[in-house]
């Protein structure tokens, strides 16, 4: 017995259709392939059919009795957004350094005294797998509720190569278990530990030496990310990390220039990254040859909200031919939410990208990022069927509207995991 289900009458059906290869830029990102009263037709999780309601009526109307329907007349309806960029299955919580660091002590402040990054670093090594697994499980979820079926996830709360596999074998665990798909990216460079404080060279050999051979052997991830920042990796000990990455078949991606310009959008672009992450401080030799390079930016408006700081050069990325991703960053520390919808919308107010834009980037150019873009991202014939359905008319609500969580319903690969 096959699983169907068939979506009629959507007010607009965001397809993000689009016949060209890799991420969009420039005015390709406006480009959101709408079908007014859109249906799309998904069998066995996978989409059989997109088009307008009376071409799918035509074609399967003696079939209709076999369909799960939903009539989504006054709806939008939109591919499952992609979250790009997380650190999601981490330990504990940090509610005490929001209140430090709004009674003015800074993110940098906070993480030398052994707190930001070593903390949770401390409660993420204290956890069992077990322990790990449930607590992220639960983040899981509110990014479903919020419409997001595909997220990536970093580790880099281990520093070591005990806890690092263990971050990535909960993350793997978490695929199996949780109906959302988590990309898997390695990043034992997020922080030097505190115990290797002056010694950070033989913190980089350990993770050249011993930790990516260990990931790739066991294949527990896809991507390499190193933090590359002021007071954490240089550029040229970013560059040693992520080249021996490519070695393992791990690719490359880096937190760029989020706290001072320090060359990383450069750096990514000639490294090949799939992309640069923040970019808050990119200088604008840098933006070009991420341009040159095709590297994505992927941007994070939360969290430069959540650190009252000044949001990265959005609209200038676009408008210089960047393809611009956007994530929530969902971490403790710099960004605790699962709302990317609240990250369209900040996308458009403190970036100024435009709400098709915006949509653009929370999910085709998204996917793209994480390498995800042919089974996820856009409706489209033979991907996932991963749909979310909006209790709104129309793209432009969905951005104008903010601060509120419009899902209703969420397919992820056909099946409804939410309304
Ligand atoms: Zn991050």
């Amino acid at each position: 017995m096959k699983s169907i289900v068939w979506i009629k009458h959507a007010s607009q059906l965001a397809t993000l259709a689009q016949n060209s290869e890799g991420p969009r830029i420039k005015e390709a990102m406006n480009e959101l392939s709408i079908i007014e009263d859109g249906s799309v037709w998904i069998e066995d999780g996978v989409i059989k059919a997109v088009g307008t309601t009376t071409e799918l009526e035509r074609k399967f109307n003696d079939r209709a009795h076999e369909a799960e329907i939903t009539d989504a007349s006054g709806h939008l309806v939109t591919p499952g957004l992609v979250d790009p960029h997380t650190h999601v299955a981490y330990g504990g919580s940090r509610e005490r350094e929001f209140e430090m660091r709004l009674e003015g002590a800074t993110y940098m402040d906070i993480m030398n005294a052994g707190g930001g990054i070593h903390a949770t670093t401390r409660m993420t090594r204290e956890a069992s797998e077990d322990e790990l697994v449930e607590q992220s499980k639960k983040r899981l979820d509110s990014f479903l509720q919020h419409g997001v079926t595909t997220v990536e996830g970093k580790s880099g709360y281990g520093l070591d190569l005990e806890n690092e596999l263990k971050q990535l074998r909960v993350m793997k665990r978490l695929q199996d278990e949780h109906p959302i798909d988590l990309v898997p990216t390695f990043m034992g460079a997020h922080a030097v530990p505190t115990d290797y404080k002056g010694r950070e060279e033989e913190f980089v050999e350990l993770i050249i030496d011993e930790m990516l051979p260990a990931v790739a052997d066991e294949k527990l991830a896809v991507f390499n990310d190193v933090f590359c920042e002021v007071g954490v990796f240089t550029p040229e000990q970013s560059e040693r990390i992520l080249e021996a990455g490519k070695m393992y078949g791990l690719i490359p991606k880096i937190h760029a220039d989020e706290i001072e310009p320090y060359g990383g959008a450069e750096l990514a672009a000639k490294v090949g990254a799939i992309s640069a992450e923040h970019l808050l401080k990119a200088s604008d030799d840098g933006i070009t040859a991420m341009a040159d390079a095709g590297t994505i930016a992927c941007l994070l408006p939360a969290t430069a909200l959540f650190l009252r700081e000044e949001a990265a050069k959005g609209r200038k990325m676009i408008d210089e031919g960047v393809p611009v991703a956007i994530s929530t960053d969902c971490n403790p520390g710099s960004s605790p939410t699962t709302s990317m919808p609240l990250v369209m919308n900040l996308a458009c107010i403190s970036m100024r990208l435009t709400p098709a834009e915006a949509l653009t980037a929370a999910t085709y150019n998204a996917a793209c990022a994480i390498q995800m873009e042919n089974k996820t991202g856009s409706l489209e014939v033979g991907k996932q069927g991963d749909v979310v359905l909006w209790d709104i008319s129309n793209y432009q609500e969905l951005q104008y509207l903010f601060g509120v969580n419009h899902v209703k319903t969420v397919w992820k690969k056909g099946v409804k995991v939410v309304g």
